[in-house]
């Protein structure tokens, strides 16, 4: 059990949520005490297990657009046998 937060925070390059975050354009809200904002997903993950975050700032929201039309999307996730990372 996880949150995505954290799932989001840890950015490993086999999780499922960063891949689907940058596809779907989601952006990323970020809190610390000096205050707060908000990064393209594609912004956050810079590399593997890197993110845009700075010291002291949290992950507490992650938003993602919805766009009314008749569009869909879908993840396939192909489960690694050992692992079970995607
Ligand atoms: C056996 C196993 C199988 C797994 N399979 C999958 C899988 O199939 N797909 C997949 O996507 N993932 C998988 N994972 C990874 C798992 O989903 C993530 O480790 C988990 O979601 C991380 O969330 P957490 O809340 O447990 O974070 P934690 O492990 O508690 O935290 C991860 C890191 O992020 C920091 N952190 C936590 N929350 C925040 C926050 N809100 N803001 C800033 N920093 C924060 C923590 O300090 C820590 O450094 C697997 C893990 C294991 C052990």
């Amino acid at each position: 059990m996880g949150t995505m937060g954290g799932s989001v925070a840890h950015a490993d390059p086999a999780a499922d949520y960063p891949a689907a975050l940058v596809a779907l354009e989601a952006k990323i809200h970020l809190v610390s005490k000096s205050g707060d904002r908000t990064v393209e997903a594609s912004e956050f993950f810079l590399d593997a297990f890197t993110t845009a975050m700075e010291p002291g700032e949290i992950v507490v929201d992650v938003q993602v657009p919805v766009e009314d039309s008749t569009e869909g999307y879908k993840y396939e996730k192909l489960a690694h046998p050992a692992s079970g990372f995607p």
